[in-house]
């Protein structure tokens, strides 16, 4: 199965014995379902309800109900803390969320589901893609693949239709966007580049027009301190959404709000609300001419322009695309839909299983620089880009180094993110080399990064000029929880809602590495990256904590 796990909602979808998708409806007989769990106080223990029914508990309960968990993901600081004094991290809210949608579709089909392809925005990094995995293996999944979501939509597109060339695909979602430029040649998917914005996303939009309605409120209704009141925010994040979603169909519409103190009408209109989210649309214009840099194309070589995510709906979006690329966006692609859909086909072709997919070779660039630290000319530790933003998977990359001072042993530090500045980069990994005889100051290496398509870093380091393998270390994968955490994190969700016993207590994560960093850092003599894709910048990536 196909999982698109959303910010706002997420769909299933299936392949058919003939290779071809379909999205699998839930049982409210919707083809989404909202990424939205409701804690319920069942006789002291916690029974979650997930989709619909919680989403409508929203304004309600607010202290009861959780949503939005995927902004969260990779967050080890992150919980939600139930009534009954329970706290959850991202990883098992999502996995929470994964079980209901699975168990729907199981009642639908009237079949066991034990693998799944999982979506992620194309820019979340290794902890967020890690934290997603495992939040399918705590839900009890086996998850084949963590699939990059444009890339799924790119494959469900190509694969119903019989239009080759290049796909620009801009996906806003509930809480993400992304943009990627892919070429399709057959049964062939060349991602070229890809970026995005790991918090910009309709939630936005929704914030924007519950600042217009508030401002409203207080201007013409005299309402005060209304964002101190938690239950009528809620309420009216609620509200909000609905009345986003008319606009996208009507020009005006009117938000009713009953709230302790009165109840008040506020009508909002699309150009208002166009005005007031003018500046959001213009930073995914800004991410999708950036990517088209990268690329190294232009927008008459874009043959057709997809949209996902829901956030698409707004005809402010489609009116952009089309003035940016001077074409109509390619018409009848579900945006809800076609996520799901490409991931149900990779799991068909992970699966070796239904209708003809075997031809279909996805070919993927990172979304995220690596790099390793050392000092530069002033004796500043920064970081230096071994393997670029966008380059094809598998990739390699390599710098050469220069010890600083006499070294027993060398330290490599891998970072991801393309910042100079160290504090802008996540630190992945940190490898320790013994060295068989003591190097003097002034001693070259190359440190040789290979990346591989399941995002497996093996860092190389060989002893110049004799080229000497010194040593190799992989980084797996950045996970906040160790298995054993997992494990426990699966049976505590596993028995929830089941007449088990308490579940079991919570396993602590697993413990940061902290490096501790020796003086004589190696010198770069040559600031010249070896990898081959263009210099790019990104957003700085969080500072982790541990650095
Ligand atoms: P997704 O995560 O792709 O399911 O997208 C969900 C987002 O799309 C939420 O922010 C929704 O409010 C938004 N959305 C869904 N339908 C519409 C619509 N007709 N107009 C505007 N936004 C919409």
């Amino acid at each position: 199965m196909g999982i698109d796990l959303g910010t706002t909602y997420s769909a299933v979808a299936v392949v058919e014995a003939t290779g071809v998708p379909r999205v699998v409806n839930n049982g409210e007989g919707s083809a989404i379902t909202p990424s939205v769990v409701l804690f319920k106080n069942a006789k002291g223990k916690d029974e979650p309800v997930v989709g619909g029914a919680a989403k409508r508990q929203a304004g309600l309960r607010p202290d009861d109900v959780v949503q939005h968990v995927k902004r969260y993901m990779g967050d080890p600081s992150w919980r939600f803390d139930s009534s009954n004094d329970e706290s959850y991290r991202p990883e098992e809210v999502s996995a929470i969320i994964l079980r209901a949608l699975v168990r729907a579709a199981e009642a639908e089909l009237g079949e066991t589901i034990d693998d799944v392809v999982i979506t992620v925005p194309a820019y979340f990094d290794d902890s967020r893609r890690t934290a997603t995995r495992q939040a399918g293996e705590i839900a009890g999944l086996n998850v084949l693949r963590v699939l990059n979501e444009p890339t799924a939509a790119a494959l469900s597109y190509g694969l119903s239709s019989d239009d080759d060339g290049i796909v620009l695909v801009y996906d806003l979602g509930g809480g993400t966007f992304d943009v990627t430029i892919l070429g399709i040649e057959d049964s062939r998917f060349e991602v070229l580049a890809t970026d995005g914005d790991r918090n910009l996303g309709g939630l936005d939009w929704d914030n924007a027009l519950m600042k217009l309605v508030v401002d409203e409120l207080e201007a013409t209704h005299g309402v005060t301190d209304f964002w101190d009141d938690v239950d009528a925010v809620a309420l009216l994040r609620e509200k909000t959404e609905q009345a986003k979603r008319a606009l996208s169909a009507v020009e005006t519409t009117s938000i009713q709000l009953s709230l302790d103190i009165g109840h008040f009408s506020v009508d909002v209109t699309r150009e208002g609300f166009e005005a007031a989210t003018k500046s959001l649309l213009r930073r995914t214009q800004e991410l999708v001419e950036d990517t088209l840099d990268e690329s190294g194309l232009d927008w008459d070589d874009i043959d057709s322009v997809l949209l996902v995510g829901g956030s698409t709906r707004m005809p402010a979006v489609s009116a952009l695309l089309a003035r940016l690329s001077g074409a109509n966006p390619v018409e009848g692609v579900n945006p809800d839909e076609a996520v799901a859909l490409g991931a149900a086909i990779q799991a068909g072709i992970e699966t070796g299983g239904e209708g003809d997919l075997s031809d279909v070779v996805i070919e993927d660039v990172t979304s995220q620089a690596l790099g390793t630290v050392a000092q530069d000319d002033d004796g500043v530790d920064r970081n230096w880009v071994v393997i670029e933003r966008n380059t094809k998977v598998p990739a390699t990359g390599e710098q050469i180094l220069t010890t600083l001072s006499p070294r027993t042993e060398l330290h490599v530090w891998v970072t991801q993110g393309d910042d100079p500045d160290i504090d802008f980069t996540t630190e992945i990994g940190h490898g320790v080399f013994p060295l068989e005889e003591e190097w003097p100051t002034g001693t070259d290496f190359r440190v040789v990064y290979h990346y591989d398509i399941d995002q497996t870093v093996t860092v190389e380091v060989f002893r110049l000029p004799e080229d000497l393998l010194v040593g190799v270390f992989e980084i797996d994968r950045v996970a906040n929880l160790t298995e054993e955490a997992v494990e426990a994190a699966a049976a505590k969700v596993g028995a929830m809602g089941a007449d088990e016993a308490a579940a079991p207590a919570e396993s602590a994560p697993a413990a940061p590495s902290v490096p501790t960093k020796p003086s004589g850092l190696p010198t770069l003599p040559t600031a010249a990256s070896q990898s081959t894709a263009p210099a790019q910048t990104s957003a700085p990536a969080p500072r982790p904590s541990d650095r």
